[in-house]
C-alpha cells in the first residue's frame, strides 16, 4: 500500500470521528485486515482525485506496567511504521496531557511527516487555545472540528501534497 494516513493520538480525542468523515462514502472497500493489523481500521478516501488509505488507530494508552509492549500500544507503533503521513490529533478543550507528551515524542522520532491536529475546535472562540501545541515542536498545526468537518479541507489540502 502507498499513501497511508495515519490517525494517532491518545483515547477520545476525535480520532475515529475523523476516520469517519474521511471515509464515508467509501467504508466498505477495504476489509479490517486479520491477525496483527486487528486493532488498526483501514479506510479508502479521496481528496482532489487522489486516492489514499486512512488507519484509524485504537488509541494510545499509557500503561504502567509495560509502557511499550502492551497490544494496543504496538498496533500504533505498527500505524506510525507504516504510514506516509501521521496525523497527531489532540484535543484543544483539553490542552496537552501526559499521554499526548509521550505520543510526541514517539512521533519525533519517526521521521514521517507529522501534522498536529487541533480538534474540537468547533468555534472561532477556541482558536487561541490551539496555540499551546506549537509546543510540541512538531509538523504543521491544523486547527479542526471533525464534528462540523471545519478545517478538514484545508488540511487535506496540505497532506496530499505529501503523495
Ligand atoms: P477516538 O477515541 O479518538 O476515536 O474519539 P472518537 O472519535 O470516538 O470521539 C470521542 C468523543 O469526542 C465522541 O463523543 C465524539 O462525538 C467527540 N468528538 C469528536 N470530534 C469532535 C469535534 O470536532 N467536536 C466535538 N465537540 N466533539 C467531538
Ligand atoms: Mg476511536
Amino acid at each position: 500500500m502507498s499513501n497511508i494516513v495515519a490517525i494517532v493520538g491518545r483515547p477520545n480525542v476525535g480520532k475515529s470521528t475523523l476516520f469517519n468523515r474521511l471515509t464515508e462514502s467509501r467504508k466498505a472497500i477495504v476489509d479490517d485486515m486479520s491477525g496483527v493489523t486487528r486493532d488498526r481500521h483501514y479506510g479508502m478516501a479521496e481528496w482532489i482525485n487522489k486516492p489514499f488509505t486512512v488507519v484509524d488507530t485504537g488509541g494510545y494508552v499509557a500503561n504502567s506496567d509495560d509502557v511499550f509492549e502492551s497490544a494496543i500500544n504496538e498496533q500504533v507503533l505498527i500505524a506510525i511504521e507504516e504510514a506516509s503521513v501521521i496525523l497527531f490529533m489532540v484535543d484543544v478543550n483539553t490542552g496537552i496531557t501526559d499521554l499526548d507528551d509521550s505520543i510526541a515524542a514517539i512521533l519525533r522520532r519517526s521521521r514521517k511527516p507529522v501534522f498536529v491536529v487541533a480538534n474540537k475546535v468547533d468555534n472561532n472562540s477556541q482558536r487561541n487555545d490551539a496555540s499551546v501545541f506549537y509546543g510540541f515542536g512538531l509538523g504543521e498545526l491544523h486547527l479542526i472540528s471533525s464534528m462540523t468537518g471545519s478545517g478538514t479541507g484545508e488540511l487535506l489540502d496540505e497532506v496530499v501534497t505529501h503523495f
